[in-house]
This record gives C-alpha cells, structure tokens and sequence, in this order.
C-alpha cells in the first residue's frame, strides 16, 4: 500500500520484490500495526516522508533472506521498530542516545516500512520477537509498547500514573505500570465507554473524560493523544513536582496556561523515538508481565480503512494489518 503524496489515501500497488543490501535482512511482512504517526505522515504534518512512501513501523515477520555480512538466519522471527538507522556516530549516539541521533532514519517514513508483503531493513536494528505472541499480537509492541515504555520509563517513581488517550499505547502501558505496582488512571474521550471499559479491564482504578478531574491528584501523566489542549489539562491534574510527558510525534499548539500550572516544580517533556536498548528491555518484560495486546485486525488492503477509523477515534486497543 503506497502514499504518492500526502493528503491522498494509500494506493494499492504491485512493487518490484525488495533485496537487502549488505548489512540488511528481507523480512516476510506478517503483521504491521497502525500507528497514529502513520496517519500524521499521511495527513502531511511531518516534514519531507521519502515519497512514494510504503508505511508501517511495527512490523513483526520472519527473515527469508540475508544481506552479506548479516549475521541472523533466514527463518528468524523479528520486529522491525521505527528506528530504523542511525550513524552511530554523532555527539548523540556516542552518549547513549541514538534516539536523537542526528541523522536518524526512521521506517516507514524515510525508509519503506511494513504496509506491503515484505520489507528490507538493516539487521543491527531488528528486534528478536519475544516467545508466546503470534505476529498480530507482537506487532503493537513495536511502536504502541516501546515508545510507550519510554515515556513510562520518563515518569520515574511515579506512584499515581495519569494517562491521557486510552488508545494503542496507553491499553499496553497501563498493564506494565500495575506491574509495576502503580496506580493507573485512565481519560478518554468524552462519552469513549469502551476506552473506558477496556482501561478498567486492564487495572485502571478510575476512568473518565480527559476533562474531567482525577479523583486525587497525579504524580505523572503521559499525554498519547495528540491534542496540545491536553497538556495544560493535564498539569492541573498534577500534584506538586509531578511530571507531564507528551509521548507523540506531533501535536497540535499547547495553548497558554497560567504559571501557577507549572509552578512547584511541576514540569512538561516530550518523548522522542527509542533506542534499541528500549526495544530489547521491554521486549524482555513483555512476556513477564505479560502484557496482553488488544487488536482489531484489517486485511494489508484494509489499510485505508483502518487508518481513518483511528483518526475518528474508533479503534479500541491496536489496529493491525495483517497478512
Ligand atoms: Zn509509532
Ligand atoms: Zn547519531
């Protein structure tokens, strides 16, 4: 399924079968989750995609052939995350944050992704699937989990978790964070019963509009939706030295707020991209947990479908193309 130019809906089409390069394995596509930053790439607000574009960054697959030099076998089942290059090189990498990497390529935006039959990727930037998942199940980990770890992982000891946009992410988060012995508190949508429902059934002990108040204050939320209007909502949701951070890659303008919000050492931080150390962690912790993926699959054809169905809000846990 191809983007040509954004604005316009993914265009089936026939490509020419990918080879991997040195260094690259090709990977049998049998699932690909839907991520709201596909949907920011097909809308037009992320600068330059490569174009035309296949998209998809959380793929789960197996390896049916390897570039020179790789050392996985074909037959091997991986992930293929966001992260898809980095130069290993600059300030960042060389400080352990090769999520800001300054010339970092991401999959499925400067780098065809998971929304076709097969994809080419560098091997060093694969992820081992953890065992007990099948391929529908493991691909929302891959974006909807990391991503959300590390914004969880930003929160630090936070004892009362506040989460805002019971989507993807959130649904994954919130079963590490009871884990974790944290308490969870979920806001959706107005008049979202299922969000809500879902949030409940996964250990949330309050669910609510994002308007409304908690029914004591947070010591963290972590903003999924891509609404600025959030961030000061969530602030005042926020106990004395609590943290907001806003986990998406895109978000509309945070409109102005009183200081008094940020005032005693209250604070806002976005999170950006992963690390492969990431991606290895949480995959360890997944199964332990274990974190149980809620889907709602659509055939790879469906793709346009299940894309507008998330930006209507209308997909309870994850969307997946599948194969
Ligand atoms: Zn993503
Ligand atoms: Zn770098």
């Amino acid at each position: 399924m191809v983007l040509d130019v954004p604005g316009r809906p993914l265009r089936e089409a026939e490509l020419p079968e990918p080879r991997p390069g040195p260094g690259q394995v090709r990977v049998r596509v049998e699932a690909c989750a839907v991520c709201r930053t596909d949907l920011h790439i097909v809308d037009g607000e992320l600068p330059e995609p490569k174009l035309p574009l296949v998209l998809g960054h959380q793929i789960a697959g197996v390896i049916d052939e390897v570039g020179e030099g790789v050392e996985l076998e074909p037959g091997a089942r991986v992930g293929i995350p966001w992260l898809g290059w980095t130069d290993g090189d600059c300030r960042f990498c060389l400080s352990g944050r090769e999520n800001l990497c300054d010339h970092a390529r991401f999959t499925g935006y400067h780098l065809d992704g998971g929304y076709a039959e097969a994809a080419v990727a560098d091997a060093r930037f694969c992820l081992g699937l953890p065992d007990g998942y099948d391929p529908l199940h493991a691909a929302p980990l891959l974006c909807a989990g990391l991503i959300g770890y590390r914004s969880l992982r930003l929160t630090g000891d936070a004892a009362r978790l506040g989460l805002y946009g019971f989507g993807s992410s959130a649904h994954l988060i919130a079963q590490v964070a009871r884990w974790q012995g944290r308490r969870v508190f979920a806001f959706t949508r107005e008049g979202d019963a299922e969000g809500q429902e879902l949030a409940r059934s996964l250990g949330a002990e309050w669910a609510g509009a994002s308007g409304e108040q908690p029914p004591e204050p947070l010591d963290a939320a972590i903003v999924f939706a891509p609404v600025g209007a959030l961030v000061p909502v969530a602030l005042r949701a926020l106990d004395k030295g609590g943290v907001v951070v806003c986990a998406g890659i895109h978000m509309s303008d945070i409109p102005s707020f009183p200081y008094e919000l940020l005032w005693e050492e209250r604070s806002v931080r976005s999170v950006a991209n992963l690390t492969r150390e990431d991606g290895r962690e949480f995959l360890e912790l997944a199964p332990q947990v274990p974190v149980e993926t809620h889907v709602e699959p659509f055939p790879l054809g469906e793709a346009n479908e299940a894309l507008d169905r998330l930006r209507a809000g209308r997909i309870t846990g994850s969307a997946v193309l599948t194969l």
